[in-house]
């Protein structure tokens, strides 16, 4: 991979409050002082969310033969979390510190800590005060709720930490009721939750979050294969669907101390944050582990049989699995870019025009009737094949910025010439440069331009441009 991209110290800082300020992104149920580690999206945000799911959906199930989608729910039979060995194992290890922060820590973050705040790695005592810290005991991550009236131990249920057991349980269901055949992947996407021990970061560590999964069902033998090229598949679709610049991404193989209970062999995609670098997404080899399991405990057979070679074996199992919030952060810290025009600021979200919560802004020059009038129809006339927003308040210039700072490529701009040339201006937001273009051709216009934000996308994203 090219080189680094620099990556600025205060970016998460300016981000958080952008993010706020411009409806990306709230803290939830601010006005009671919020709750920790939990966010709510505002509608650019939700519109960003949608696109990266969106982007996901396609690659992953619509433009493939061998994936099919589903849907399971949130909360599921207790069981399943025994025999997935989430409630024996899905811990990470505690400590806290004794001295005068009382700082609890995640033990095997305490390195990342210290070099987050440059103290040597191996430093005794808590990363933030330098006191001792306890023996490390482990924690479960799970939410634990109840069914039913009563808070007895029978009706306790779990909020999933992820949503790959729904895929697992109805391995047999898909099977029997689509057309695929071994080797073939059953894809979802929605909430998981996790009591994470030390969150932060803005939205990189959430306890509600949300997961996009896929379990690649393949043969024994063949999943070292298709690891590789899932791992392949997903880092192309980061650089060349998201964007994300490729010199701020790399492939770590994890080391067998950090392997999860289910896996021999996870690759993280990591990202260079502002903060280190970070686990951006994992793809997983998590063998035979949790069809076997599932076998095991419902007494249910999950094997499969090839009909072709005759034989009966029960499928390995390669899992890409990444947080939309997780991508979410990544391509607003990615895409922020500031510069000097003019001797004024202009903050940039250089945002692939096809994740960009906005891609074409329709702006009247003035608030006169005749000109938001024509420019409103305009904008209606778009919605059909852009997404696109209409904006009359404040000086053009202003819009302007509103509209770089929000990522959108390109604004058109109803003036008084309109009226008589009917024509518009387009102005685009990396260069800034404007073209003027009749309004019966603004469709294609419009089209072209952001053919051309796409191919620049990619330079970027490779390391051009
Ligand atoms: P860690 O060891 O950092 O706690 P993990 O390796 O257990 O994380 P996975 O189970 O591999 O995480 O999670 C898959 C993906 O889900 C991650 O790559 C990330 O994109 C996302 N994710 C996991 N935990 C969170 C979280 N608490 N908040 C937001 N996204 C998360």
């Amino acid at each position: 991979m090219g080189q680094q991209a620099p990556v600025q110290a205060d970016v998460v800082e300016k981000l958080v409050s952008l993010c706020k300020q411009r409806g990306f992104v709230y803290p939830s149920s601010e006005i009671y002082g919020g709750l920790n580690a939990v966010y709510d999206f505002g509608p650019l945000g939700v519109r960003l969310r949608r696109n990266i799911r969106e982007r996901w959906w396609r690659r992953i199930v619509d433009l493939r033969d061998d994936v099919e989608g589903i849907e399971t729910a949130i909360l599921m039979n207790p069981q399943v979390w025994v025999a997935s060995g989430h409630v024996q194992s899905f811990t990470d290890p505690l400590v806290d510190c004794t001295g005068t922060c009382r700082k609890r820590w995640r033990a095997d973050h305490l390195a990342d800590e210290r070099r987050a705040r440059d103290k040597p790695a191996d430093a005794p005592g808590c990363p933030e005060c330098g006191g001792a810290l306890t023996e490390a005991r482990q924690f479960n991550l799970m939410f634990k709720t109840f069914i039913g009236p009563v808070e007895e131990d029978a009706a306790q249920v779990w909020l999933r930490p992820e949503t790959a057991q729904g895929m697992f349980v109805n391995f047999a269901n898909v099977l029997n009721s689509s057309r695929q055949r071994v080797p073939f992947g059953v894809a979802q996407m929605g909430k998981g939750f996790r009591n994470e021990i030390s969150p932060g970061n803005f939205i990189f560590r959430l306890r509600e979050f949300e997961l996009m999964e896929m379990e690649f069902f393949c043969k024994p033998g063949t999943d070292r294969e298709w690891h590789e090229y899932w791992c392949r598949e997903r880092l192309s679709w980061h650089v060349d669907d998201m964007g994300v610049r490729e010199a701020n991404l790399r492939l770590r193989a994890h080391e067998k101390s950090e392997l999860s209970h289910y896996s021999t062999a996870t690759s993280d995609i990591e990202y260079h944050f502002p903060f280190g670098w970070g686990e951006l997404e994992g793809v997983a080899d998590r063998t035979d582990y949790d069809l076997k399991t599932h076998m095991e405990h419902s007494g249910r057979d999950l094997s499969y049989f090839d009909v072709q070679t005759n034989e009966r074996y029960i499928p390995y199992v390669i899992e890409p699995a990444v947080g939309v919030d997780r991508i979410f952060i990544t391509l607003l810290v990615d895409a922020y870019d500031e510069e000097e025009v003019r001797g004024e600021r202009r903050v940039v979200l250089h945002l692939h025009p096809d994740v960009a919560p906005v891609q074409v802004a329709v702006l009247p020059l003035s608030k006169k009737a005749e000109l938001t009038e024509r420019a409103r129809r305009i904008e209606h006339d778009l919605r059909g094949n852009f997404a696109t927003e209409y904006d009359e308040t404040q000086s053009i210039g202003r819009r302007y910025r509103r509209q770089d700072e929000i990522g959108t490529p390109l604004a058109v701009t109803f003036d008084f010439d309109s009226l008589e040339d009917h024509a518009v201006t387009i102005r685009e937001r990396d260069g800034m440069t404007q073209v003027r273009v009749p309004i019966d051709g603004l469709h294609a216009a419009l089209r072209d331009q952001l053919g051309t934000f796409r191919t620049r996308a990619g330079q970027r994203a490779h390391g051009g441009g």
